[in-house]
């Protein structure tokens, strides 16, 4: 029941709208009167055609999807696409710009080394990846395959607010922790891809939107699978894909448009992140944000209790009181609040309110 839902700030797989997973929850048994559960059914039946076409022509219409990009649900995870990409675009001996901003960042570059020369473009990494680099410190080279960034950087809790610019070189974004959360021009960019557990829907899908260009000039030689093209060319049914994920994908989808769409969605994410970091800011040094004001996430608040001894009791104190999913990733330590498009104002404004009631009892 709606009452006994908690304040979920997973970091991923994350919270889902309420209203999706009561939906599907209905649906569960016998979908739509077809006696099935969409789990027991044909991927190439009409019913699921349906739904796997209606995922796609939503995702196109929320993000103006222009008709020189091919949208696919693939499996295996943004951790596939770290392979796939340089698999499918780069060529032995040719070199691709990695803009670093995070661990996801590095194990994306460590992946292209195996095909290609990839390369840093810039790297965050002596400052603790707080910050992402200024656009004067990004210098590609024009020979490029393509330039890899990452758009939210979910463990170190920073995010790109305006996107390079690299001309004629394909950009190539990793927007696994911040697709769907706000409105994005899709022609700046080669290639977008993104695991869909944090705001599109349950684990098991991952949702690539490519420029058709791009595909043409993609290496042979490489396991058909593994090919972009393939899956273009089977509409991603080459092989069974993910039904009951997918199914969940256009379900989130509706429920994104049923908001008002991306301009509303985006709205909600800068007022649900300023009621945490306005915490933070407003705490005299009690509490300490990670990432430098300008390249703060609206996504992932990563932030410490200044004086350590109180960090442990600090998250304990809200586990009790019903918060979840507060620790930081294991690679960082301190907390991390996750505000996915799915974690409502409400979750947002009781947490802020506990932050400052925790320094209160502390200070
Ligand atoms: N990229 C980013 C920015 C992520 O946050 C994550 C997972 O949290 C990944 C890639 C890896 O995604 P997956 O687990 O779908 O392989």
């Amino acid at each position: 029941q709606s009452n006994q839902r908690t304040f979920n700030f997973n970091a991923g797989p994350s919270a889902l709208p309420l209203e999706v997973l009561e939906k599907a929850q209905k649906e569960l048994v016998n979908f739509r009167g077809t006696g099935m559960s969409i789990m027991e059914m044909s991927h190439r039946s009409a019913p699921f055609e349906d739904i796997h076409n209606g995922a796609i022509s939503r995702l196109r219409k929320l993000y103006s999807i222009p008709d020189n990009y091919e949208v696919l649900f693939l499996q295996g995870g943004a951790s596939l696409q770290f392979s796939m990409i340089p698999m499918n675009f780069l060529k032995i001996g040719q070199q691709a710009g990695y803009i670093m901003t995070g661990s996801w960042s590095e194990k994306a570059l460590e992946e292209a080394k195996l095909f290609g020369e990839p390369y840093e473009v810039a790297s965050t990494k002596s400052n603790s990846y707080r910050n992402i680099p200024t656009l004067e410190e990004l210098q590609f080279h024009l020979d490029d395959a393509y330039v890899h960034v990452t758009s939210n950087n979910t463990i170190y809790g920073t995010q790109w607010s305006v996107f390079p610019d690299t001309g004629e070189i394909p950009l190539i974004a990793d927007m696994s922790s911040d697709i769907m959360s706000k409105p994005i021009d899709i022609s700046k960019f080669g290639m977008i891809y993104a695991g869909a557990q944090k705001n599109l829907g349950p684990s098991g899908v991952t949702v690539v939107i490519v420029r058709k260009d791009l595909l043409v000039k993609a290496n042979e030689e490489i396991p058909t699978i593994l090919k972009y093209s393939t899956h273009v060319d089977g509409n991603s049914l080459y092989n069974t894909p993910p039904t009951f994920g997918i199914y969940m994908l256009g379900e989130v989808l509706n429920w994104v448009e049923e908001k008002g769409g991306l301009e509303v969605i985006a709205k909600n994410n800068e007022v649900k992140a300023k009621v945490i970091y306005d915490a933070i800011d407003n705490s005299n040094g009690f509490y300490t944000g990670h990432a430098t004001l300008e390249s703060r996430s609206l996504m992932n608040i990563t932030f410490r209790v200044a004086d350590e001894s109180l960090e442990k009791l600090f998250l304990s104190e809200a586990k009790e009181v019903g918060f979840v999913g507060l620790n930081g990733h294991r690679s960082v330590g301190g907390c991390r609040a996750s505000t996915y498009n799915a974690v409502p104002l409400e979750a947002c404004q009781a947490l802020s309110d506990f932050m400052v009631q925790f320094q209160n009892k502390h200070n």
